[in-house]
């Protein structure tokens, strides 16, 4: 048990705005300048950041991902279940001071759809993650102590190695630091299906994809690019997407899957977390309807992300049809996904 005294409760209001304030008002002035790089800056903390404010706040990182967890909130987008959840995981790669990024993720809920579609902070954060190459997480820090979904998540990362994991006991000020393998004993893995697992390690060994055809423009590179980093080791079924905003921004997700299915990233998922996490939650309410093209660049498989892409994307841009594009392995390149088999 270990008495953090900051209050990490994240406010249920409606208006994200007061929302974003509230989180502020956990720091110091001079620091709130400084955060506003993370608001707006893709949900980034990056390591000297972190550095900078574990020393002036005299903490550790651990605390400050605690202190942080209501700003990663304020992303939430939950207009079904009005229930705002907040996640900041940290990354591996450390400064030469052992300080390591941080990464904040939100819930995302999509109205009309069925819950299944629902994305969780967890995921959000391991998403922005992801993106940003870390090739693992070292801990995750939650609003509320992770659900059976996100476990099962959190455990295609690290298999039976531990995974520290950080969120309120309930009483005041208190929190409870555990880890994946506790949180999910006698668990269903990776290792069931003759895999090790490590779904964060195609960022140092992304699989090297074409395109079936030659179309080619910044979008559909972008989503071949996040094809080449999915996590695909069940069906090899490597899937990237890429979202064109209104205003000529570019965001992309990367497939990742799961030993017990259910529980996996879609690329559309993904790519929306990190837009959502890219935009400043004060000013950018309703950016979802602002996307002008999405696509799709999936390997053929047994399985396919088509369906959910059209339908997760119907919810959000009802006029805009996704663009598909057939991608393969290289020729003569080796599937970097076998080396964990
Ligand atoms: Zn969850």
């Amino acid at each position: 048990m270990h008495n953090h005294t900051q209050d990490i409760s994240p406010d249920l209001s409606q208006d994200s705005s007061p929302i974003v304030e509230k989180a502020l008002q956990g720091f110091p002035t001079h620091l709130c300048i400084e955060l506003e790089r993370v608001i707006g800056g893709g949900g980034i903390v990056p390591a000297d950041l972190v550095q900078h404010i574990c020393k002036e706040l005299d903490s550790d990182t651990e605390s400050l991902m605690l202190r942080l967890i209501p700003l990663a909130a304020a992303y939430a987008e939950a207009p079904v279940s009005g229930y705002y959840v907040g996640a900041v995981v940290r990354g591996q790669r450390q400064n030469a001071n052992g300080y390591a990024a941080l990464y904040l993720g939100a819930n995302m809920e999509f109205p009309q759809r069925a819950l299944c579609h629902s994305l969780h902070a967890e995921q959000a954060a391991v998403a922005n993650a992801w993106k940003n190459r870390e090739p693992d997480i070292t801990s995750i820090a939650v609003s509320a102590p992770p659900c059976g979904h996100c476990r099962q998540f959190l455990y295609e990362l690290y298999g039976p190695n531990s995974l520290k994991v950080i969120f309120p006991d309930g009483t005041e000020g208190n929190c409870r630091e555990t880890s994946i393998t506790e949180l999910l004993p006698g668990a269903f893995g990776p290792a069931d299906l003759g895999h090790k697992g490590g779904m964060m390690a195609v960022n140092t060994t992304p699989s090297p994809l074409e395109l079936e055809f030659g179309a080619i423009d910044a979008l559909i590179l972008k989503a071949l690019e996040a094809a080449s980093y999915s996590y695909a080791p069940y069906t090899k079924n490597y899937a990237g997407c890429a979202l064109l905003m209104h205003d000529g921004s570019i965001f992309s997700g990367s497939y990742a899957e799961n030993a017990a299915h259910n529980p996996g990233l879609s690329p559309l998922h993904a790519a929306l977390s990190n837009m959502r996490m890219a935009c400043d939650p004060r000013t950018t309410a309703g950016n979802l309807h602002k996307i002008v093209r999405c696509v799709l660049v999936e390997t053929a498989a047994d399985i396919s992300q088509r369906e959910l892409v059209a339908t997760l994307l119907s919810s959000i841009a009802p006029n805009l049809v996704p663009e598909y594009y057939p991608s393969r392995a290289i020729d003569g390149a080796t599937d970097p996904l076998d080396r964990f088999e």
